[in-house]
């Protein structure tokens, strides 16, 4: 996270804006804490140029409550929805949705362990929606464009975890967005959704209360308690991001970290990446040994050199390097500094 966000976060839990109260001890209903709500919903619509017929919400349950919440509002039983299985988390997505309406799976790389995207998707034609995992956090593919909908009535539901906020978005097929903050927009703890207007209100399921969106469109996220300090570090994060000038600067110093890091994957003599370079991810960076070689002496070795959490996820093995938005390029030059030390050391 940025260094900002915390320092004004650990400024606001001792004394938040000199009311002599912690941040900690706010109630959602107090003035100051309804502003920094709306301050932080307007810093999403601003830096995303989220469209005047989507409503944004801030929810808890993380991203995988939405893989639920989202088919039980937009799906009916006798109703199909195409969905893509790109990854893990895509793969939870299919399976919690086959609870409420017709599954189609339009793609599948599992048989090569998600090393690739299929672009060329099998699409029903009366699919409500296509479902995509903009950016598989795991495996380390990202779509760097999205795919169209088959059905010209149809729309895009997007799992946008692990890249949201890193690059511009073109919200012309989308109906739904969402994000856990814990990547590129804060702490775990609450998950933000972006829905048009149009698509809701179309099933007459009974929806559960707090699993309707349209209890949080109409109460603006504070139904009932929102998680105020969570809220308060990604308002601190979307500040620090348009202060840099929003997400197409972003997007260029993420696109200058990826590619000296793949460049360096690519010609260094001990590691390569399993992942197609095509669809390699600017976010999610995976790696693994060209031959034979001691994980855990690599992951030691950078260790000592202050460069943590470097193990790949236990599905795949091997490193993966997450360069989110808050990484700064010396982080990227450190790890490059390290892996060309071990080289020569090897050598
Ligand atoms: N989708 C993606 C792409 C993710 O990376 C993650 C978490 N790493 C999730 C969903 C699940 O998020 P949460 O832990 O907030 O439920």
């Amino acid at each position: 996270m940025p260094d900002e966000a915390l320092e004004d976060t650990a400024a606001a839990v001792v004394n938040y804006n000199d009311s002599g109260m912690s941040l900690l001890e706010m109630s959602h209903r107090s003035q100051p804490i309804v502003d920094l709500m709306e301050e932080t919903t307007g810093l999403v619509r601003h830096l995303l140029a989220v469209p005047d017929n989507y409503q944004i919400i801030w929810l808890q349950g993380g991203a995988s409550t939405q893989f639920s919440m989202i088919p039980m509002n937009l799906l009916s039983e006798n109703e199909i929805a195409d969905y893509t299985d790109t990854g893990s988390w895509a793969a939870k997505a299919i399976k919690e949705a086959q609870a409420y309406g017709s599954v189609h799976v339009s793609c599948s790389t599992k048989s090569s362990i998600y090393n690739h995207i299929n672009k060329d998707l099998q699409q029903s034609s009366k699919a409500i929606y296509l479902h995509i995992t903009s950016n598989n956090t795991i495996y380390g593919t990202q779509w760097k464009t999205f795919p169209d909908t088959l059905n010209p009535e149809g729309y895009l539901v997007v799992d946008m975890s692990s890249d949201i906020l890193s690059r511009p978005l073109d919200f012309n097929s989308i109906g739904l967005i969402y994000a856990g903050a814990q990547k590129n927009m804060g702490p775990a703890g609450v998950t933000m959704v972006i829905i048009r207007d149009d698509i809701l209100g179309k099933l007459d399921r009974h929806i559960p209360t707090m699993l309707d969106y349209r209890t949080h469109i109409d109460k603006g996220s504070a139904f009932n308690t929102p998680p105020v300090s969570a809220i308060f570090v990604v308002n601190r994060t979307l500040r620090w991001l348009n202060d840099l000038g929003g997400v197409q600067v972003i997007e260029k110093k993420n696109m200058t970290k990826a590619d000296k890091l793949y460049a360096e994957i690519e010609r260094n003599l001990l590691f390569k990446s399993p992942i197609s370079e095509e669809d390699q991810s600017p976010m999610n960076v995976p790696f693994v040994f060209a031959e034979n070689g001691d994980e855990k002496e690599f992951l030691d070795f950078c260790a000592e050199r202050g460069l943590l959490t470097l193990k790949g996820h236990r599905s795949v093995g091997g490193f993966r390097a997450s360069i989110y938005n808050a990484m700064p390029e010396a982080g990227v030059d450190a790890l490059i500094a390290a892996m060309q030390e071990y080289e020569s050391q090897r050598s």
